[in-house]
């Protein structure tokens, strides 16, 4: 495990909801421009990045089904929700000049590039972004588990979820004013304590391929170059 400053390929995961801003739905441009800075921060210091967006924002597969929509439908829904996202934060990257691609796990191949993994590889060693969209390409998974099974694929030394808050709490430090971070935790620690870092498929996906989640503030300007540089406060969730 690389010490911090010593990344050279990392996966991005962020929620859908990141892209919305103060709105309850959809993209907030300067929002998605915000985050697109932040990544070409980190672009700028030579490191291969990766990135998988949810579509919470847009459409969630739980929500269609609690309305009675039959559950794989819902989720490809809100596949194709993540679809529509990596597309505005391509267009946010590429206004950075950054070269990123739109890599999907559901083909479209007038809108995104299908997934062939070597092919992925190989846009990240020419220090092309990768978007990956459409999740697993599965119902019933998440954009968590899509995120930790493209970083494996993808060789990347750390998941990097960029939340609210600067890490994993106790409890909920919105709430509870007593809330404590930890520092360090282990994938065994966040599942049996239900921590709330990522659903429970990705957490034990990543324990079984011992790679990292760190769990840091996307709010904070700078602060995912800042970790990648060995500052700033985050939880790193491990072995
Ligand atoms: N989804 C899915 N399979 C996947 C990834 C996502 O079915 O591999 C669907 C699922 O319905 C999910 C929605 O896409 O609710 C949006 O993803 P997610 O909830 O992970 O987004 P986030 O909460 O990160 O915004």
């Amino acid at each position: 495990i690389p010490q911090a400053g010593k990344y050279s390929r990392v996966m991005l995961k962020i929620s859908g909801e990141a892209l919305m801003g103060d709105q309850g739905y959809g993209l907030h441009p300067p929002t998605v421009a915000r985050i697109a800075q932040e990544v070409k921060s980190v672009h700028d210091m030579g490191v291969e990045i990766c990135m998988v967006i949810g579509g919470g924002n847009i459409f969630r597969g739980l929500q269609g089904s609690a309305q009675g929509m039959e559950r794989a439908t819902a989720d490809y829904m809100g596949m194709l929700a993540t679809v529509m996202n990596a597309l505005a934060m391509q267009a946010a990257l590429e206004a950075e000049d950054i070269h990123t691609r739109v890599i999907s796990a559901i083909r479209m191949d007038e809108v995104a590039e299908p997934y062939i993994r070597r092919r992925a590889v190989r846009h990240l060693e020419k220090k092309r972004v990768c978007v990956f969209a459409a999740g697993t390409g599965n119902p019933y998974f998440t954009t968590d588990t899509a995120a930790t099974l493209r970083a494996n694929e993808m060789s990347c030394e750390a998941i990097f979820k960029g939340t609210k808050v600067d890490g994993v709490y106790d409890k909920d430090p919105k709430k509870h004013a007593d809330a404590k971070r930890y520092d360090n935790v282990s994938y065994d620690e966040v599942l049996q304590k239900n921590l709330g870092v990522m659903d429970a498929s990705a957490i034990a996906l990543a324990r079984d391929n011992n790679l990292p989640i760190i769990v840091f503030s996307l709010d904070e300007p700078g602060g995912f170059r800042g970790i990648l540089a060995g500052e700033g406060t985050y939880t790193r969730v491990h072995g």
